[in-house]
């Protein structure tokens, strides 16, 4: 990797500039709006080509000032992070498996030719940011601060060129319950006119560059209503909108079995709930746990044969998002939903271990405390 000669990230070098205007702060967390409201302080880290990574600092959250000609802002030459720190019921704050975030945002940044960085020291610094900001986690379960790592090409130049200088920057947001009122199970458009990632593209690597596109369909099936576009890839299911896409159904064999797709053709974004649910289920050892691929003919044939017992998208905004129908080929094919919960027992099983591991109840190496 060509930053190894240069400065690493040095996290004794922080330099932090604690704001002088506090920004407004939410007064009821019942009305905060996924990602519209950012924590008083943000963390930034400049790297060029020929002195490495500077001094970090984490100061008030406050504007950029790029020039046009970045190239951040001609080739998308962008990549990012989600992740959560939460607020255990002790007052602890909490990040949930951060070291799967940093390898993934590191896997991103090589994809793009931006540079390469130390992640224990990033994740030291995110906590830095998070501790001195800790007033904006919501309290609560299910409440959080949404961290957004991010990493941009600030080079002046219109070449199509890997980039000399780049920023990394972690803003802060504080978000409430993907379902404040109990699951809202979804129903889904596998529309084929559309093709999320493909082999030998970056499906796999979460850059900028793969989400703009993927708001034109997004508002066509919500036009049509459905929330969610389930995404193909000639025929196989690939993902549910920014979800891994989970099926737990009887399969061919009689067995059963929770399957999504394996991350082999590179297709599919590594999701770090996703990992966490194999884990679970492998662990669990009640019924068959496999990454494999199926197309929509063949969930739709289980679905009319009554072999799906539940579907449901994976992500660190919902942890699990059940999912009701499926409209494919302009046929509406129905998944059973506990009607009182709003999502099969496994759905809810999940989403209960992984919020009571997030949260700090039930004891796991996957939560870190700050
Ligand atoms: N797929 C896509 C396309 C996504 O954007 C996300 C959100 N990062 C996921 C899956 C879920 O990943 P994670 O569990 O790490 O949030």
């Amino acid at each position: 990797s060509f930053s190894t000669a240069q400065k690493p990230i040095n996290v004794n070098s922080l330099v932090v500039e604690k704001t002088k205007q506090p920004l407004p702060k939410f007064t009821d967390k019942n009305k905060l709006i996924f990602g519209k409201e950012f924590s008083d302080h943000m963390l930034e880290i400049e790297w060029d080509i020929n002195n490495g990574w500077s001094a970090p600092k984490i100061s008030a959250y406050h504007n950029l000032s790029l020039p046009p000609s970045a190239s951040v802002f001609h080739y998308a030459i962008e990549c990012f992070e989600g992740m959560k720190a939460y607020k255990d019921k002790e007052g602890k704050v909490r990040l949930f498996r951060p070291m799967e975030n940093m390898k993934r945002f590191a896997t991103s940044a090589e994809r793009l030719c931006l540079p390469s960085f130390d992640k224990e020291a990033v994740i030291e610094l995110i906590k830095k940011l998070v501790l001195l900001d800790q007033d904006w986690i919501p309290e609560g379960k299910g409440y959080s601060l949404y961290l957004r790592p991010t990493l941009i090409a600030t080079q002046k130049s219109l070449g199509v060129s890997a980039s000399n200088s780049a920023l990394m920057f972690v803003i802060a947001s504080p978000v409430g319950p993907y379902y404040p009122e109990g699951f809202k199970p979804v129903r889904l458009l596998a529309d084929d006119r559309f093709i999320r990632a493909w082999v030998g593209g970056s499906g796999a690597f979460k850059l900028g560059s793969n989400y703009a596109p993927t708001i034109f369909p997004q508002l066509d099936a919500a036009k049509k209503g459905y929330s969610q576009v389930l995404w193909l890839l000639n025929d196989y299911v690939t993902e549910v909108g920014t979800m891994n896409m989970f099926v737990l159904w009887k399969n061919n064999q009689g067995e059963l079995e929770l399957i999504t797709p394996p991350l082999t053709d590179g297709t599919i974004l590594p999701g770090v709930t996703r990992d966490s649910i194999l884990k679970l289920a492998q662990q669990w050892g009640e019924f068959k746990v496999s990454e494999k691929n199926f197309t929509m003919s063949e969930l739709a044939k289980a679905i009319k044969e009554g072999r799906v017992k539940e579907a449901f998208g994976a992500g660190t905004a919902a942890i699990v998002s059940p999912i009701k129908s499926i409209n494919y080929k302009g046929e509406e094919y129905p998944i059973p939903i506990d009607a009182a919960k709003g999502a099969g027992p496994l759905t809810s099983r999940i989403a209960d271990t992984i919020m009571g591991i997030q949260y700090g109840e039930i004891p796991s190496e996957w939560s870190v405390v700050l």
